[in-house]
Order: C-alpha cells, then sequence, then structure tokens
C-alpha cells in the first residue's frame, strides 16, 4: 500500500452529536477515517486502540473537559505527540488558551468555525503525520538493512574464525547432515569439498568406533540432547587420531532445532596416556600377582594388545641365549605365524632386539621402511616373512634392573597403522622397569625359596651337616648332628667347637677335607665323642665362611658288618661240624681194610642221617630268615588248640633232650584256640625249647607251659641254665646275634632262631619276650590273641 492510499485517522470529541456532526462534515472531504468520541473518557479509550494523526478536542464537556482529557493523552507515551486542536465556543479569554496550550494544544479554533480553515489545518496534521510514519518506515527499513548486512559480516566473521581454529568445527541441519565443515577438517582428513559431502565424518571415523558414533548421533538426534562421543579420526596420511566429538543443538525461536553446531578436539595425546596409565596399573596388577615370571610376561604381553600395541614380544636372556618368552597378537592365528617365523629365525646379533639387549639402550623406530626390513632380514624368504607382518612402527625396550640387561620387550604395529613416537617410548620404557623389576623379584624369590629348601633338606637329612667358621665357632649344627653327637642344637651354635664337643679335635682330623665339594672322599674312622664310641664316616669342605662337615654314624652298621662276619664264621663252623661228621662217617664206611661189623655199621649211617638233619636245619634257617627278610613267607592262619600243639612239639624235642636235662609240660585245662599258621607256631615253641636245652649245659629242669591270659593265650618255656644278661635281652632278637659268638662254651648256632621267631610271632599279631638273670636261668614268653579276640579272622592265607 502506498502512503497516499493510507488512510490516517483523525479522532473528533465532543459532547454534542450536532457538533460531532458539523465537524465530520467538514473533514469528510479530506478523505481520512474520522472518528468520534463523545466525551474525555470515550476519547481517552480509542486512543488505547489506535493510532491517530490529529485529535480535535472540544473544550467544555461535562466529566472530563477538554483541557483534563489533554493532559491525559499527554501523559501517555503512546498518545503523548499527537496533536490536539481544541474547539471551543465560549472563551476568547488569554488565560484560557493559555491554559490549552500549556496542555498541549497545538492550535484554538473558536465556534463557529471556518471550515476551510479547519480542513486546512487538520491537513497539515495529516500531513506531517504521513511523513513522520515514512520517515519511521524509512528508518525501519534501514535498520533492517543494517542488520542484514550485518549477519553477514558476523557470519563471515564466524565463518573465519571457524576456520582458523585449530579445532575441527562443522554443522548440520536438523536431520543431522553435514552443511559445512571448517578449514581444519579439510586440512586434516585430506578430503575434498565434494568427498566430505554431507556425510563425509562417516569415511574418517575408524571402523572399530563407527557402530558407537552411529548410534550416539541417532540418539541425538532423536532427543536433541547435546552429542559426545570419543572416536579416532582418520588423517590423511591414514594414521588415526583420538578425538572428542560434541554437537550442540542451536533452537530457533520457537524451540525447535534450526541446525546443529559440531566440534571435535584432539584429545589423542591426552587418550594415550590414559590409555598407557591405565595399561601400566593393569600390568602392575598382574606383575604383582605372581612370582613365575614367564607366566606374567606372557599375561603382560596379551594385556599389551590392542590397547599399546598390535604386537607385544618379550625375550630374556637365559643363560647368554636370548629367549623369547611371550608372543601376542590381537589375531591369535597370527601370534602362531609369528611363533614359527621367531622358530625359524631366532634374533641374531644384528638384530634390534639383541642391540637393545647388548646397550641397555632403547630404540624406538616410528616408521619401518621396506629398507629397514631388507637390513634386518637374513635372507629373502624371512624378508617376505617379515613384510607379511606388515610392520609399521616398533619401539623395543630393555627389560633392566641396576645395570643388568634380563631381556626386552617389543612393541609393534601393523593393523592399526599406529606410529609410535617420543611419548610412546617414555611409557614403553615404564613398563620395562616394571617388567624387569618383577622378574628380579622372582628370581630373588626363587633364590630364597631355594635357600628355604635348602634349610629344609638340612633339617630332615640324616647325615650331619656342622658349618665351623675360622674362629672355630659353631654356625650351624643340623638335629642329625645333634643326634648323631649326642650335643644339641642350643648347646653348641655360637660356641668353640672344641670347647663343646670333646673329642672334636681328634674327629677333625680324621675327616679328609678339600675345596671342592665335589671331589671329597668320605672317610669311617671310629672316635669317642662326648663318651661314647662311634663309628663315623665324614668329609669336609672348606669355603669362605669356614668348614662344612658331613658325616654319618656308621656304628650300627659297623655292628651289623661285625655281625655278619662273625655269622660267616659260626655258619662256617656250624657247617663245618657235621659235615666233618659226615665226611669222617662215609670214608671210614668205605675203609676197604676196615672190616666193619653191623652194629658199628649202622651207627656210622645213623651219625651220616643226623648230621644231614642238622645239616637241613641249619640251610632251613637261613632260606627262612631270607623268605621273611623279603616278605616271601606265606601265612596259612588257622584255629590251633595250644594243648595239642605244645604236646606235639615237647614230644619230638623229647627224642634229642640228654638224659640230664627234664622236660615238664604244664596246660591249662580248656585253653582257647589261638589264631596262628600252626607249622610256623610249632617252630617257634620248638626253637625256644631247643635254646632252653642248648644253652643249660649243666641239666636241669625245662618247663613249658600254656595258660589263658585275657583275650589271649600265653606260651612260656623256662630254663635253668646260662641266663641273659639285662643288657642284651633285646639284642638277642636280632638277626645273627649271638652272645657268645665265638662260642668259647662250645655251644653252636646261627644267632637266627630268636630273630625267626620274634618276626612269625609278629605276624600272627603276638609278642615275644624274654625275662631273664645271667646264670639264674631264663624264661621266654609268648603271647598269642585267641581266635575270638584275632583280627584275622579269615583262614584265608594272607602274605606275611
Ligand atoms: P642261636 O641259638 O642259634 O645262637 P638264637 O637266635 O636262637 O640263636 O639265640 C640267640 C642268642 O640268644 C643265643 O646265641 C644265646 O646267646 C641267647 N639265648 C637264646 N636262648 C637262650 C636261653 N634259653 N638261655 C640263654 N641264652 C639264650
Amino acid at each position: 500500500m502506498s502512503a497516499e492510499q493510507t488512510r490516517v485517522n483523525l479522532l473528533l470529541v465532543d459532547d454534542r452529536e450536532e457538533n460531532l456532526v458539523a465537524l465530520r462534515a467538514i473533514l469528510e472531504p479530506l478523505g481520512q477515517n474520522l472518528v468520534s468520541a463523545g466525551s474525555g473518557e470515550e476519547a481517552l479509550r480509542a486512543l488505547l486502540h489506535q493510532d491517530f494523526a490529529c485529535i480535535l478536542l472540544d473544550v467544555q464537556m461535562p466529566g472530563l473537559d477538554g483541557f483534563e482529557t489533554a493532559e491525559l493523552i499527554k501523559q501517555r507515551e503512546r498518545s503523548k505527540s499527537i496533536p490536539i486542536i481544541f474547539l471551543t465556543a465560549i472563551s476568547k479569554e488569554e488565560q484560557h488558551v493559555f491554559r490549552g496550550y500549556s496542555t498541549g494544544a497545538v492550535d484554538y479554533l473558536f465556534k463557529p468555525f471556518d471550515p476551510l480553515v479547519l480542513r486546512s489545518k487538520v491537513g497539515v496534521f495529516i500531513d506531517l503525520h504521513r511523513k513522520t510514519a515514512e520517515l519511521k518506515r524509512q528508518g525501519e527499513l534501514l535498520r533492517e538493512h543494517d542488520v542484514a548486512e550485518e549477519r553477514r559480516v558476523s557470519e563471515d566473521r564466524y565463518r573465519q574464525l571457524a576456520d582458523a581454529m585449530p579445532q575441527i568445527v562443522w554443522a548440520a541441519d536438523r536431520k543431522g547432515r553435514a552443511t559445512y565443515y571448517n578449514r581444519r577438517w579439510y586440512e586434516y582428513t585430506g578430503q575434498s569439498v565434494e568427498l566430505a559431502g554431507e556425510a563425509g565424518w562417516r569415511q574418517a571415523v575408524h571402523p572399530d568406533d563407527l557402530p558407537a558414533a552411529v548410534a550416539r548421533r541417532a540418539e541425538t538426534l532423536a532427543s536433541g540432547e547435546v552429542f559426545e562421543v570419543e572416536y579416532r579420526f582418520r588423517a590423511g596420511d591414514g594414521t588415526y587420531r583420538w578425538h572428542l566429538g560434541r554437537a550442540v543443538p542451536i533452537r530457533g525461536a520457537d524451540g525447535g532445532i534450526d541446525f546443529w553446531i559440531g566440534t571435535a578436539t584432539d584429545i589423542h595425546d591426552h587418550k594415550r596416556t590414559q590409555q598407557a596409565q591405565r595399561f601400566l596399573l593393569e600390568v602392575g596388577e598382574l606383575l604383582g600377582t605372581s612370582l613365575h615370571y614367564v607366566d606374567t610376561l606372557e599375561a603382560v604381553a596379551r594385556a599389551a594388545v590392542p590397547s599399546m600395541a598390535d604386537w607385544a614380544a618379550v625375550h630374556i636372556v637365559d643363560e647368554g641365549v636370548l629367549r623369547q618368552v611371550a608372543l601376542a597378537h590381537v589375531d591369535s592365528q597370527k601370534a602362531v605365524f609369528a611363533e614359527e617365523l621367531q622358530l625359524r629365525y631366532p634374533p641374531n646379533e644384528q638384530s634390534a632386539i639383541a642391540d637393545v639387549v647388548r646397550t641397555g639402550r632403547s630404540q624406538l623406530v616410528s616408521e619401518l621402511t621396506d629398507a629397514m626390513l631388507r637390513k634386518g632380514a637374513v635372507d629373502e624368504l624371512h624378508y617376505e616373512l617379515i613384510r607379511e607382518l606388515g610392520l609399521e612402527s616398533l619401539v623395543c625396550v630393555p627389560l633392566s634392573v641396576q645395570d643388568r640387561v634380563l631381556g626386552a620387550i617389543t612393541l609393534a604395529t601393523a593393523e592399526s597403522g599406529r606410529r609410535y613416537d617420543e611419548t610412546d617410548l617414555l611409557f614403553a620404557e615404564e613398563l620395562g622397569r616394571r617388567a624387569a623389576t618383577a622378574i628380579e623379584n622372582a628370581r630373588l624369590y626363587e633364590e630364597a625359596d631355594e635357600r628355604a629348601q635348602a634349610s629344609r633338606v638340612l633339617e630332615s637329612v640324616a647325615d650331619g651337616v656342622v658349618l665351623v667358621d675360622r674362629e672355630g665357632i659353631v654356625r650351624l649344627w643340623n638335629p642329625a648332628a645333634a643326634r648323631i653327637t649326642g650335643f644339641g642344637i642350643e648347646e653348641v651354635i655360637g660356641r668353640s667347637i672344641t670347647e663343646v664337643v670333646p673329642g672334636w679335635d681328634q674327629l677333625a682330623l680324621r675327616i679328609p677335607v678339600t675345596d671342592d665339594p665335589g671331589t671329597g672322599r668320605a672317610e669311617s674312622t671310629p672316635v669317642e665323642l662326648g663318651g661314647r664310641e662311634l663309628w663315623i664316616s665324614g668329609s669336609g669342605v672348606e669355603l669362605d665362611e669356614g668348614i662344612v662337615y658331613a658325616f654319618r654314624d656308621l656304628t650300627e652298621e659297623r655292628a651289623l658288618e661285625q655281625v655278619r662276619s662273625e655269622f660267616v664264621a659260626t655258619v662256617s663252623h656250624e657247617l663245618r661240624t657235621p659235615l666233618a661228621a659226615i665226611y669222617g662217617a662215609a670214608l671210614t664206611i668205605r675203609r676197604p681194610d676196615l672190616d666193619l661189623d653191623d652194629e658199628l655199621h649202622d651207627h656210622l649211617l645213623q651219625v651220616i642221617a643226623d648230621e644231614s638233619d642238622r645239616l637241613a636245619s641249619i640251610v632251613e634257617d637261613l632260606l627262612l630268615a631270607s623268605h621273611l627278610d623279603s616278605g616271601k613267607l606265606r601265612l596259612a592262619l588257622a584255629d590251633c588248640d595250644p594243648a595239642d600243639l605244645v604236646s606235639g612239639v615237647v614230644e619230638a624235642a623229647g627224642i634229642n633232650v640228654p638224659t640230664n636235662v627234664r622236660l615238664v609240660v604244664q596246660l591249662e585245662p580248656e585253653l582257647p584256640h589261638v589264631r596262628a599258621d600252626p607249622n610256623q607256631l610249632r617252630q617257634v615253641i620248638g626253637n625256644l625249647i631247643d635254646n632252653a636245652v642248648k644253652y643249660s649245659p649243666d641239666g636241669g629242669e625245662v618247663r613249658v607251659a600254656a595258660a589263658a591270659n585275657g583275650g589271649s593265650v600265653r606260651f612260656s618255656v623256662s630254663d635253668s641254665g646260662l641266663g641273659i644278661p639285662s643288657s642284651e635281652q633285646r639284642r638277642i632278637f636280632e638277626k645273627f646275634y649271638r652272645l657268645d659268638p665265638d662260642m668259647t662254651r662250645g655251644i653252636g648256632g646261627t644267632g637266627l632262631g630268636l630273630y625267626i621267631s620274634s618276626e612269625l610271632v609278629r605276624r600272627f599279631d603276638g609278642r615275644i619276650w624274654v625275662v631273664s638273670q645271667e646264670g639264674q636261668g631264663s624264661t621266654f614268653h609268648v603271647e598269642l590273641p585267641t581266635a575270638a579276640h584275632s583280627k584275622r579272622k579269615r583262614a584265608a592265607a594272607v602274605p606275611g
């Protein structure tokens, strides 16, 4: 609508309708919009709703008069500048006019009006109003234009700012389609504007991070919340760096989302430090949990992939040779391949690992070039194989404790495209230090454990082990040493050995001492230690700390040895006597020059038969003893009647009893049966009767008795012969032990009878012992459980 066509409003205020009609008639030709009001109040109301070019106000009105109305109009902001023309019929006085002007009148017209004058005056105000409106409109237009310009300039400025920012900045429409990327984006990704398009970001995000980013984006678009995600962006050179992506919705006046502004901040170093710290923590825990360092190193290598490396390997120097103890790759298939590669081509002197171990200095190869691979390869095949691993970058750090290098840790990248830098190197070195300390701890522990084991061995070993320092003070005295010498550990430790152990000087003189533990030869020697006579075999080794003596007590073996040689003598004698008799008798029979009468002939034959029996019984005893020793003797347990058994044995023995010995049997009536092998029990009782007779050289009574005693039956054989000194009463049951080995009394024997008896009785769950006084005879007792009380109920044959 043009300015001319716009009709303006004119307000006509008069309490008289006829005046209003007259005014309308006068002003009608101006062609404006005439608004009539019949009172001051009505005029004020009209002014609330409309804008007027001019107000024609009657002065005399009931209620609010013209002046009062004008004052109120002037008080209002909206209406204060509307020109007011007062209309009055009465007062032409100066005073009146003055009041009109002071209330803001622009003119005063007196009734009756000259229509032309009135029309032209109002016309001026209409013009004025129009001009003002036009000016205002132009002013607004001008302002609008300025704002648009301003906006354009500021957008440019923002864009420049966004472009200048080191951060990636982008904008997207409400549906998330990218509408703008800043310069940094193009520089970083190397994308062209066309390629970037509305979804260029998808191509840049690391495939592993994409699903999470896409999901988060969808959530954000739906909810209108702030978007925040961590992902890796691929740089133009193919490497990835961690970024923190953030997008905020920009909302319009209606509250709806107009567009999104996003930023991506490079948090790679921060993220890596974080990852490294987390990894080091994890490794710390791993290293702390186990003392088996090979297992631990494997765990460390596994933990390093994929957060720190695509490949992780640990090598240890083992007896001068570099040995791989751990290898890990995200893909176990690849690890197997590398393992084989390693077997086929172990790290040689030229390898980076060998170099690190030799020099103790780390190596960082940010970018492994083909030339490097070629240089490191032993041959063409090796080169091909390493190339297949696709290694990109590596760090190799020593595992060192103080100035010793125990091995090396190698971290390498391939698939991830990651390149190591100085920060990674620092981190890897820290890892190396921690792992090395763990290895060292494990080794120290092993050593301590070995020492602990050694001391446990010393505790339990049967040989005496003693350390005497250079001052002759006892530093170590194991329990066996205490047992052998009879001197307790507390008595001797920390004291001078020659003072505490009388006789040690002698012993030390006879024990050969060398300075090489491998060559010492033990020597056995008799010594008197603390008043006891012992056979000791020992050897010594000289160390820095003093001399370690190891010795064993051979007294018993020595005694046994002696018994054995005595036995040989005895048995030879025992065998020789009957053999001599047999031989003599046989020779006599065969002599052609002798004509033997029948009686003598029979006698000689009888000698041969008797002595053969004796030979047989000796051999029998030897065999039986050896069977008992080897556990081959079988038992045939049965319920035996003690009375029957004793009677039978006594009857058989009676035949050979010399005339000066009287055999007496004393049996309780109704003895309970015992559980035993009857033949073997017969042999036991027979042997006791034989001994009683044999060791009663002056004859006397041999009494054989059997009596019930609680759950057992006690058999007793008493004699009034030589008796046995109490110190020997236990030993006579030992194998080959005889009181009179040299047979000064001319009583022969093998020393096996009581040994065999005691072994057999033991097998029947019984007991055998002797009660005797030297020179006053002996009583041997055998006590066996009754059949009712025997643990061996079944009559089956069981191995003895
Ligand atoms: P042996 O009689 O063949 O020498 P034994 O084992 O039967 O072997 O006895 C061991 C030793 O016990 C005998 O040498 C003897 O010194 C002593 N002895 C055994 N029985 C008696 C006994 N009744 N009276 C005195 N000494 C005995």
